[in-house]
């Protein structure tokens, strides 16, 4: 299986490139030359197997280049119950409304992003460490990703990781979560300023080629092709444990931002996987929920990005989005220039012509949750099935029971755990007891490595270069 870019002008590369990469050298993303037909005869042996030989199954399709015995071997230390918490890795829950609950929160860092980077981080060690290659992560973070990627990175060989978070703009369990990490290989920088300040830090630094190539500084951002891949495993692995047999068809409904997790849905949609629609959940940052509704793609600026009580969803344009446009245009590469010279220059694009294509062919739908919405499902959730969902998920379950149709299965992906969003599960519900897993009930307690700097890209560069010249 070899790999092409949205944009067309770079040429093919294996897995293994694609993982070390960003974004294509001609500013597009990597996907699969096609996608892996699978027929009912393979999905009808797939449903017995556990989550790892299914994942096993899944990705050897994509990875054609890494002998099989590894990838196995790679597979087999990422999906464990030690880490994931059960040997379903993702179990399903239906709850009394009917509507059905996929965990994909239960990981190290207690949110969906865990699913890929435990597996990225396995594969980061496993090919640097054949092709004697150094990787040291450069990243800024107001939460999830970051603590997921040094989850994920901690203690590998090979690889540092240095991430930029806003000194104090994060919940006071996401800094003790990050901080508290105490592995020589892990760096964690707080600067003086806001997010947005934290990713001008890491774009300068990284558009200092000599430094980026001396110090081989790289990403781990939702655009990597090793986590859309990864992803795909949990629709099947939903699939079969939401359904009974291969004739049933189950829609999924997932709570977006940069449309990574969604867009793994429809890769596995692609490949044959009975889905009958994807529903798309955003919150007040509704750009995705715009597109679906009109066709019409406007990606908002950083000024009219809000900050929401579901902030992993707060995004101005949703990054993986070209990865599906690709798909609606016939894989044109030249429309995909086009279009996408139009978001660079602010303005977005018009597909309202491609809309019913979009929505019929690819089963796509979509619908929005406030603030007061994401309040009461949580309430209401609480009410009649007596646990607590967190505030993503409850974006997710508002819009799946708006667009249910008769006899609609639908699987909310379940992307974190209450336990992250205290506050907010406080508002909706008042003064509760909120579960967390044993291991973390001292987190806030434990020590705390954080080095503060101001806003400044060149005090980062020496903060790298110390670390790495030792
Ligand atoms: C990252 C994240 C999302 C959004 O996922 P995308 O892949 O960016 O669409 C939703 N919920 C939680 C809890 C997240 O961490």
């Amino acid at each position: 299986m070899k790999y092409i870019s949205t944009r067309g002008a770079t040429a093919h590369k294996t897995f293994s490139e694609v993982l070390l990469m960003g974004l294509a050298p001609d500013g597009g993303l990597m996907l699969p030359e096609s996608y892996p037909q699978i027929s009912g005869e393979t999905l009808a042996q797939w449903r017995g197997l556990s989550y790892p030989e299914l994942a096993f199954e899944i990705m050897s399709l994509f990875i054609s280049d890494i002998p099989a015995d590894d990838l196995r071997d790679i597979i087999n230390r990422t999906y464990t119950a030690e880490v994931f918490g059960s040997a379903d890795v993702t179990p399903v829950r239906t709850l009394s409304d009917g509507l059905k609950i996929q965990a994909l929160s239960n990981g190290p860092t207690l949110a969906f992003k865990d699913m890929a980077m435990q597996f990225l981080g396995n594969m980061f060690e496993y090919v640097l460490d054949k092709e004697g290659k150094q990787l040291n992560i450069l990243g800024a973070t107001s939460g999830d990703t970051g603590s997921a990627a040094e989850y994920a990175l901690r203690g590998k060989k090979g690889i540092h990781v240095f991430m930029l978070s806003p000194e104090g703009k994060m919940s006071a369990f996401q800094r003790a979560q990050m901080y508290s990490l105490q592995d020589d290989n892990i760096h964690n920088i707080a600067v003086k300023g806001m997010f947005d300040d934290c990713q001008d830090i890491v774009k300068a630094v990284q558009s200092d080629m000599s430094f980026k190539e001396q110090y081989h500084i790289g990403t781990v951002n939702s655009i990597n092709w090793g986590r859309i891949v990864a992803q795909v495993v949990y629709y099947f692995a939903g699939y079969f444990r939401a359904t009974e047999n291969n004739e049933q068809k189950i829609s999924f409904c997932v709570p977006s931002g940069n449309f990574g997790n969604v867009c793994a849905g429809h890769i596995a949609r692609m490949m044959g996987l009975p889905i009958h629609r994807l529903i798309v959940a955003t919150n007040e940052n509704d750009v995705l929920d715009e597109f679906f509704k009109t066709g019409i793609y406007r990606p908002r600026t950083a000024e009219h990005t809000m900050v929401t009580s579901s902030p992993s969803m707060d995004i101005s344009k949703a990054s993986n989005f070209e990865r599906f446009i690709f798909d609606v245009t016939e894989r044109d590469a030249d429309q995909i220039q086009v279009l996408w010279a139009e978001v660079a220059a602010g303005n977005g694009f018009d597909l309202s012509l491609s809309l019913e294509k979009i929505q019929a062919q690819y089963g796509f739908v979509s619908g929005k949750s406030l603030h007061t919405d994401r309040l009461q499902m949580i309430a209401e959730v609480y009410g009649t099935d007596h646990e607590l969902i967190d505030p993503h998920t409850a974006d997710g379950v508002k819009v799946a029971r708006e667009v249910r149709q008769q006899d609609e299965v639908i699987v909310c992906l379940e992307t974190a755990l209450a336990a992250k969003f205290e506050d907010t599960i406080k508002e909706a519900v008042g003064d509760v007891n909120i579960p967390r897993p044993a291991a973390l009930e001292n987190l806030e307690t434990l020590p705390q490595r954080v080095e503060v700097v101001p806003h400044n890209a060149d005090i980062v560069k020496m903060i790298i270069r110390e670390t790495l010249d030792k």
